[in-house]
């Protein structure tokens, strides 16, 4: 029994810098290396608006199962292989603590709420049955917890406030243990080999899948590629990419790869600074891919330290604001049926790849909530959540927020025209086309305002707007509501207490 180890996989699905999994190996004989498949995750919903679970869409459990098999590969390279169970881990977990009479357990800590207030649960357990518990941190290259006492006790609520306590970050740890000594009497605990989608009950998987395949050894090769092209990294200015460009889009698209901890962010920053020494020249946070990493930590610090982060009510920082609503407009906005074709290509990118490029989510989170559909950004941050393979609870509600003007950001009036936007990157509409086929044969003078084309036009090309594409809301009219209600929105929570009256309220509407 003396030296046996559980390591619990979770995030950080990966060998390289991965702490948890380096203390499980000191001094252990055994090391079980456990995944739980989830059900609170993952069981299927035949109710959902696309294949998946209720909180999680297809792409991004096909994205896991794709890190799962890579990390089963890579642990058996190192002589050790995955324990895939399946089940509620808060019931799992202890259960194994006691059944492989583990001495040690591991796994990397978790500042999302479901997993909080699951791990405190486990560890609780563990440590009242004698099992010495690890958990540090490695998700992000910062612990929050450190940048909130540094900055006096107080969450940092904006980005320079932020930089400014950041000091040198800790160096990553190389590629991990070169031999996990391999758990021993496992037969008992009915073990899984990695399972494809059907296996997991997912039905009607028709669609077209995420051209981004999970898994550290993916992630691995995505860094590399990514840092290649050294010009390419030192001139990196996020708001001048291209976000229509798709074939080869115009960031490195390592979200999903992070989201997982496939890749290490300490590793991603390390490797970026080393780059940095090497040239003349680079671009700086907040517009450089570094300052990209450090929004990422900032948004963890931020969500880590806010009560309510992830809700208007009850949130300090959060605007209160009479947001809509309206099912028929969110159900429009999310299956890409807005009649804006820019905006609509988008969703179904969103859907059929569960990614985006960063402009390309401004542009929506902006047209549902100030500034088109005035519905609320909880809905839509609700909708990103289970679509997108890099769903992260701390980054995607800290950008709703700021998308939605609700925090962080104040200018309100400051529209992306759900017309020009996408034009002007990409005049042709190639983005739109691939994404929305049945305005293939629009011209394109008319590719992004296709409710303009002539009959003639529309009936050449075989799409008649109002029939086989929607016609569009009046975006001026709409913004024009949006930005009254944000006007008087914002001078409401001026008000002493704060919160707006019902009357106020009635006012709004
Ligand atoms: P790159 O530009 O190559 O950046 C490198 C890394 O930096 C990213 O992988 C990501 O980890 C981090 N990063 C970049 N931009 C941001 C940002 N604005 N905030 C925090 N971290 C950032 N990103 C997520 O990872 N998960 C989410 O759930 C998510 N939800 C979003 C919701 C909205 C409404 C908006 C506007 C943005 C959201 N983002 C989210 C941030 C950003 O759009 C993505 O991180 C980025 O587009 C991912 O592509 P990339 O890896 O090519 O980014």
């Amino acid at each position: 029994m003396e030296g046996r180890a559980l390591m619990w996989f979770r995030k950080g699905l990966r060998l390289h810098d991965n702490p948890a999994l380096e203390h499980a190996c000191e001094g252990a004989k055994n090391v079980y290396a456990v995944f739980v498949l989830d059900p609170w995750f993952l069981a299927p919903d035949p109710c959902a608006p696309s294949p998946g679970s209720a909180r999680v869409g297809i792409n991004r459990i096909q994205f896991l199962l794709g890190c799962l098999k890579d990390l089963d590969l890579r642990l058996k390279s190192r002589g050790n292989q995955l324990l895939l169970l399946h089940g509620n881990p808060v019931e799992i977990i202890p259960g194994l603590l006691h059944k492989w009479s583990i001495k040690k357990l591991c796994f990397e800590y978790d500042t999302e709420p479901y997993s909080l207030q699951r791990d405190n649960f486990i560890k609780e357990h563990a440590t009242e049955t004698g099992v010495e518990v690890c958990s540090p941190v490695s998700h992000t290259i910062y612990n929050p917890e450190d940048i909130i006492a540094k900055n006096g006790g107080m969450v940092p609520l904006t980005y320079q406030s932020f930089c400014r306590v950041l000091g040198k970050p800790s160096n990553p740890l190389g590629d991990g243990p070169s031999h996990i000594p391999p758990p021993i009497d496992y037969e008992g605990v009915n073990v899984l080999s990695v399972p494809c989608l059907e296996d997991l009950g997912y039905k009607n998987l028709n669609e077209e899948f995420s051209p981004f395949p999970g898994g550290e050894t993916e992630g691995l090769k995505r860094l590399e590629e990514s840092l290649k092209d050294k010009n390419w990294v030192s001139e990196f200015e996020k708001p001048k990419g291209d976000p229509t460009a798709f074939m080869k889009p115009a960031t490195t698209v390592l979200s999903p790869y992070l989201k997982f901890g496939c890749v290490s962010s300490r590793l991603f920053y390390s490797r970026l600074k080393v780059l940095y020494s090497q040239v003349k020249s680079y671009t700086k946070p907040p517009v450089s891919l570094e300052g990209q990493l450090l929004w990422r930590e900032f948004f963890y610090t931020v969500g880590y330290g806010t009560p309510n982060f992830d809700r208007m009510v009850g949130s300090p920082i959060c605007k209160q604001i009479p947001w809509k609503d309206d099912e028929d407009l969110l159900a429009a906005w999310r299956d890409g049926h807005t009649g804006y074709p820019w905006i609509d290509a988008a969703m179904v990118q969103l859907r059929k790849w569960g990614w985006m490029h960063h402009l390309a989510r401004h542009a929506v989170a902006c047209f549902l909530t100030r500034g088109d559909m005035f519905v609320h950004w909880e809905k839509g941050r609700d909708v990103f959540d289970r679509l997108l393979i890099d769903d992260d609870w701390s980054i995607n509600n800290g950008n709703w927020l700021w998308l939605s003007a609700s925090a962080f950001f104040a200018q309100y009036h400051r529209i992306y025209s759900p017309i020009t936007f996408g034009q002007k990157y990409d005049p042709e509409g190639k983005f739109v086309k691939y994404f929305l086929p049945v305005l293939q044969d629009i011209p394109k003078q008319y590719i992004y305002a296709p409710w303009k084309a002539p009959d003639e036009v529309q009936k050449n090309a075989n799409c008649i707007i109002g029939k086989d594409y929607p016609y569009p809301m009046d975006h001026v009219v709409a913004n024009k509501a949006c930005r009254e209600c944000m006007a008087a929105a914002y001078q409401l929570n001026k008000d002493a207490t704060g919160k707006p009256t019902a009357e106020q309220l009635d006012l709004l509407k």
